[in-house]
Parts: C-alpha cells; sequence; structure tokens
C-alpha cells in the first residue's frame, strides 16, 4: 500500500492515477481523476463539482436544471478509501459520494440516500444483502450490431464466438476483487449476463459501478463497447438489472426458515407485501428512462406485473426459496430493474419499500403461480396484479406524485430523479422505438 492506500502494483514508469466516480439520478457514470499524491485530498477535503451533476441528462447534453438545481453553488465529492480497488496497473477506482463544502451530506447524492435507508434497516434489526445481475449486449465501437450467425438462446456458439473476451472479463474481475456468481450467454444476440456476488447493500452497487468499468475496459481491447440499455435494439431482448435481495433479522433469514407462505417468516411476508405494494411507485426508479418502457412489457421475462410468485419470471417480484440447490439462501429477485436506474437509488426504493412493509405489517396478497399475462384483465382485477406502466410519461408523473417514494429517498432526490427523467420524456417525445434505442444505446455505458 501506497500513501492514500492505492495499491500500486508494478507501477514501472507509468503514474498511477485514480478514478473517482458517482452515479447520477439519470444513471450516468460520471468520473474525476487525481494522480496518487492527491488521493488522500480527494478522500477527505473533496473534489469539486457543480450540483448540475445531479442534473446531466441521459441524452449525453442537457441539463435538468431545477430550482434546487442550477448554475450557482458548489459542492464536494469524496471518495470512500475503504471501497478503492485496483483495476490495473496504474489505475485504481473509488466511489464518490456528495457533500457539501461544510461537510453535510447532500440529499441528492444515490449513494449517501442508501446508507440512509440501510442505517434505517439496522435501526430495525435487519441486514441486507444485494446480489445483482448485468446485462449487456456487445455492440460495434460505435454501438454497430455485431455479427451473430451463430447466436442463439443461452447458446455455447455466443460463448465461443466472443471466448478472448469472455475469459479476459472473468480474469480481470478475479485480479479486481470482483466476485463473479456465474457469466452466460443470454436470450438476444450478443447478449451477456454477468452475475455477482451479494454484498452488502452499498458496497453491492459499489462493486456494480466497478464491474462495468472492467467490462467496458476489456471490450474496449477488443474493438467492442457494451451496451446496459434497457432496449439496445429495437427488435431485440431487453436489458435488465435484476436484484436479489435477501434480509436477515440477527442471524435469522426473513424470507426462509419461517411458517409463512412459501417458508416465509412473518417479516418476510410483509416485506414482499411492501415491495409489490409499492412496485407502480417505484418504477420510475427501477425503470424510468425513456427507454425503459420498450422493455417493460409481457413476454420480455421483465416483470411486467406488480404482484409476486415463487420462481415465477413474470412476477416483477420472483421468490427464490432456499433449499439444497440455493446454497446463497431464500432471496427476492426483484425483475423490474433496468441498466438505465441509478443502481444506488433502485436499492434505495427497494429495501424502503420492504421496510414499510414490515413497519406497517403489510398483509401479503396470494401469490402469482401462472404468467399473468394469460389471464383476462378482469382476473388480473380480481387478483390484485396490476401492469407496470410502459408509458413512461405516466411513470415519472406517478415517481413525482409517490407519498411513498418521497418518503423512502426524500424529496430532493425525488425531484431530481424526476427532473431527469421527465427531461427525456419531454425531449424525446416523437421518438419511434427503433429511434429511441438507437439514440440511447451506449448512454448507459463506460
Ligand atoms: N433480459 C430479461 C430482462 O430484460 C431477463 C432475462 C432473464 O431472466 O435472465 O429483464
Ligand atoms: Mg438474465
Amino acid at each position: 500500500m501506497q500513501s492514500g492506500g492505492v495499491q500500486s502494483g508494478a507501477v514501472g514508469t507509468e503514474p498511477t492515477v485514480l478514478m473517482g466516480t458517482i452515479v447520477n439520478p439519470a444513471g450516468l457514470t460520471l468520473a474525476k481523476i487525481v494522480p496518487q499524491t492527491r488521493v488522500p485530498v480527494f478522500a477527505s477535503a473533496g473534489l469539486g463539482a457543480s450540483p448540475t451533476w445531479h442534473a446531466f441528462a441521459a441524452d449525453q447534453v442537457g441539463i435538468a436544471f431545477t430550482d434546487a438545481i442550477g448554475v450557482v453553488g458548489d459542492q464536494r465529492i469524496r471518495i470512500d478509501q475503504e471501497a478503492m480497488r485496483t483495476i490495473d496497473t496504474g489505475l485504481a477506482w473509488a466511489p464518490g459520494e456528495f457533500f457539501s463544502q461544510a461537510g453535510e451530506p447532500i440529499p441528492q447524492c444515490a449513494r449517501g440516500t442508501l446508507r440512509r435507508v440501510v442505517d434505517r434497516l439496522a435501526a430495525a434489526g435487519l441486514q441486507a444483502l444485494v446480489g445483482h445481475e448485468i446485462e449487456f449486449v456487445v455492440t460495434g465501437p460505435h454501438g454497430e450490431r455485431e455479427p451473430s450467425d451463430l447466436w442463439a438462446q443461452y447458446g455455447a456458439a455466443g460463448v465461443l464466438e466472443h471466448e478472448a473476451f469472455v475469459r479476459e472479463v472473468l480474469s480481470a474481475c478475479e485480479s479486481t476483487g470482483i466476485g463473479v456468481e456465474q457469466f452466460h450467454p443470454e436470450y438476444g444476440h450478443n447478449q451477456f449476463e454477468l452475475s455477482v456476488e451479494p454484498l452488502d447493500p452499498v458496497s453491492a452497487a459499489d462493486q456494480v459501478v466497478l464491474t462495468r468499468i472492467v467490462l467496458g475496459r476489456i471490450a474496449r481491447r477488443h474493438g467492442l463497447r457494451i451496451s446496459l440499455s434497457p432496449k439496445p435494439f429495437a427488435d431485440g431482448v431487453g436489458c435488465g438489472a435484476h436484484q436479489h435481495i435477501s434480509l436477515r433479522r440477527g442471524e435469522a433469514p426473513v424470507f426462509s426458515d419461517g411458517s409463512g407462505a412459501a417458508g416465509m417468516t412473518v417479516d418476510g411476508e410483509h416485506a414482499v407485501a411492501g415491495v409489490v405494494d409499492a412496485m407502480i411507485e417505484l418504477q420510475g426508479v427501477l425503470g424510468g428512462s425513456v427507454v425503459s418502457g420498450l422493455r417493460m412489457l409481457p413476454g420480455q421475462w421483465a416483470g411486467a406485473f406488480a404482484c409476486w410468485g415463487v420462481e415465477n419470471r413474470e412476477a416483477a417480484v420472483r421468490l427464490i426459496c432456499s433449499g439444497p440447490s440455493t446454497p446463497r439462501g431464500a432471496n427476492l429477485e426483484v425483475k423490474a430493474i433496468d441498466g438505465s436506474a441509478n443502481v444506488y437509488f433502485a436499492t434505495a426504493a427497494i429495501l424502503g419499500a420492504a421496510l414499510r412493509g414490515i413497519d406497517a405489517r403489510m398483509t401479503l396478497p396470494p401469490q402469482v403461480i401462472v404468467d399473468p399475462s394469460t389471464l383476462t384483465e378482469a382476473q388480473r382485477t380480481d387478483a390484485g396484479i396490476r401492469p407496470l406502466s410502459a408509458d413512461q410519461s405516466t411513470v415519472v408523473d406517478t415517481m413525482d406524485s409517490s407519498p411513498v417514494l418521497r418518503d423512502i429517498l426524500g424529496d430532493p432526490a425525488v425531484d431530481a430523479l424526476v427532473a431527469v427523467r421527465r427531461y427525456e420524456v419531454t425531449h424525446f417525445p416523437d421518438h419511434t422505438a427503433q429511434t429511441l434505442a438507437d439514440r440511447f444505446r451506449l448512454a448507459w455505458s463506460v
């Protein structure tokens, strides 16, 4: 270790630099770089950044100004030195968080918001672990479609077509300390999924940011890019960013070893009830971009209905039960999330909704054991199954007027999320699925 804690490795003649990142409300990963000697300053005083960082829009040019976010004022990004990682010889990384010049947390900061929600869980005696799935499509350097003549759904040929990329990603993850659960070709052409190990919520979200950086670096070496867009190509399969949530009270799991539905504890039932109840209001945080609606449709395994069910891939909340085949234990997979979401806010929203369900002792609705799209609308209404919206204007309005979300994330964070997402809806009103997918294909790439 050298000063500032960056492992320098074999530095040679190359100076070691550190890249600190934050993820803004539009889901963009923004960065500042320092030479190694400045790492301690980046971690203590912090580096200046305009409040407009919270308002940079996903079209990669616009700023969604609000009454609270303008050109006057300055904030500080401080990196979390304990979360620092060496990515490669000469390049280290750390996640950052926003503070005021006086050192107060900034309420629009997603990482700080998630930390506060985790503290609220802890005060209620609960600890969470979160495992992330990162789905992406490999493209050419300008987002062009790559050949995929041999691609079959989850086909081995897809791996061999990109073998060097796949192997380098795995070895880079290993050397960076990213715990990979599995890496597999997906349903869509040139689509992959990298699942990373469950960690505490803040570390897990940090790990997603780091993994995206690692993926982007390796892709570049092969003349490729990765698209994390919810719908990289209008005629192709969507990309999700599912999160697997488990909760413990002390040493006891909440979603298993109980006497409730599907083996859940009483807390588990309330938590699932809370997430399902809030799902429609959460949608703007989980998949609020102007492209998200292209994915949020039945038949996409995107969880397009607010309901829950054991191993139900069309439910927004899929319960995975504990057993000999699930060494990580029971967990909730929230499927409605996509890669345009701010990963910290998304986890915060889900955990906050789960806690609300527990606090209010919400009643668990019956589980749904069929594909909800095979039911008639009347049957769905009778069963309390509500469709998520594919209309982003509605999604943004619902987010804006959600007391549940405002209670979980706080008004400044929700206002910033609403501003960037409303900007997208109002600036791209007449676009077709194709032009939207094309325009935003690399918007969330790193
Ligand atoms: N690609 C799907 C989505 O957009 C998920 C497929 C899967 O379940 O792995 O969420
Ligand atoms: Mg998948």
